[in-house]
């Protein structure tokens, strides 16, 4: 039974990442991977890291490795006839569990049923698996019903788990489990998989992946474009103007600054919006939450009803939350750290105006910031706080 393995390579199995693996960014947790595979495979194997970073890719990696006929360098070969049917969706020795229904969770039933599958012999003749996605929404009776399959794996079975947070897994399902952490994907390999994925240039492919906090998956999920990176420089830009704008002035231009900053969420799943790198989220799951209702999809087309509170909290937030990383970008920048500003393409702006301006005022600024995106999640009113933080900017 394989234990928690999670130290890097040995010289032995040098870093290298399988050929024919799809994951980017995450070279060394590859070739952890396919030694872990090479060697003698763990019955179960758990690859954890957050949402978007590529825990899915690798699991699938995994797979594949594990019901190719004639692994190549620790990886999928490609063409042999059991790389063609996971290729096709159709290798009938290959189960895929993934949470289903309004509560969003994985039920007993699934796992049940995956139980009795894994079971019996194989149709293909080679090893069953099966790939749990987003295996921590696994309910308390859907893990004590798998339990028993990790305890006493059926020869030539492998269940492979990947999970955003391990914290929600049973500490015994966990102890079953080889385990591979994965953290926010190397930039210039992560950029450039965007820049294939989304077909933008590679200075857009960068500023994305900031906006996303280094994560890829949630801008290849919506397909994001160099409008959503044109647009965020843009509301920058024009927050950086307020600082010169009249406060009058300044209030009627906040709906359009809304407006804007909701267009550039890149919406799907619970962490669907465009962060700013800069983020120091003290309790992200509550901006979560005010995120999750708007940002399906909804973002990016056009709405005939109004708009209801958790959208305009969202939209709120999301200007608030940009609006704090050019905060932080002014701060650092006056006391002599522009070179830890998130966004360094904006450099010329934000030093130039950074410097208009004493330290102090930017960082009452930055904590003016903190505090309404603290008050929002606080059910406070989006519109009234916004205002509020539009008038309190520093004036020149
Ligand atoms: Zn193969």
């Amino acid at each position: 039974m394989a234990r928690a393995v999670s130290t890097p390579p040995d010289a032995v199995h040098p870093a290298r990442r399988p050929a024919r693996f799809n994951t980017r960014g995450h070279d060394q947790a590859a070739a952890h991977l396919a030694t872990l595979l090479a060697d003698s495979p763990p019955h179960a194997l758990l690859i954890v890291g957050p949402r978007g970073v590529g825990v899915g890719t690798l699991a699938r990696d995994a797979v594949a490795t594990l019901m190719c006929g004639a692994p190549v360098e620790g990886g999928p070969c490609g063409e042999c006839r059991s790389c063609r049917l996971i290729a096709s969706g159709n290798h009938a020795d290959l189960a895929l569990i993934s949470p289903t229904g309004e509560s969003n969770t994985i039920k007993i039933d699934q796992i049940r049923t995956l139980v009795t599958g894994l079971a019996l012999y194989a149709v293909e003749g080679g090893r069953r698996v099966a790939l749990i996605e987003s295996a921590d929404l696994m309910n308390d009776e859907a893990q004590n019903a798998l339990l028993k399959t990790l305890e006493e794996p059926p020869a030539q079975t492998h269940v492979i788990l990947a999970a955003a947070e391990d914290s929600r897994l049973m500490p015994t399902i966990r102890s079953r489990c080889a385990v591979i952490r994965l953290g926010v994907p190397d930039a210039q390999q992560a950029s450039e998989l965007l820049a294939d994925k989304l077909g933008v240039d590679a200075p857009t492919a960068v500023r994305l992946l900031r906006m996303s906090s280094g994560r890829p998956g949630p801008l290849i999920e919506a397909g994001a474009s160099s409008d959503a990176a044109r647009a965020h420089a843009q509301i920058r830009r024009q927050i950086l103007d307020l600082t010169t704008t009249p406060p009058h002035v300044r209030l009627r231009q906040i709906p359009t600054l809304v407006a804007d900053a909701q267009g550039i969420l890149v919406a799907e799943g619970e962490e669907g919006e465009v962060a700013d790198a800069s983020e120091s989220d003290d309790d992200s799951d509550d901006v979560r939450d005010a995120l999750v209702e708007p940002a399906k999809k909804r973002a990016l087309t056009k709405r005939s009803t109004r708009p209801t509170p958790a959208e305009r909290r969202a939209a709120a937030t999301a200007l608030l939350r940009l609006w704090r990383g050019v905060a932080r970008d002014l701060a650092l920048a006056s006391a002599g750290a522009i070179d830890q500003i998130a966004f360094p393409e904006d450099r010329p702006e934000i030093e130039a105006m950074a410097q208009r301006l004493p330290t102090s005022s930017w960082s009452v600024a930055l904590r003016t910031l903190d505090a309404s995106l603290h008050a929002i999640r606080r059910n406070g009113n989006p519109e009234l706080l916004l205002d509020s933080v539009a008038l309190r900017w520093p004036a020149i």
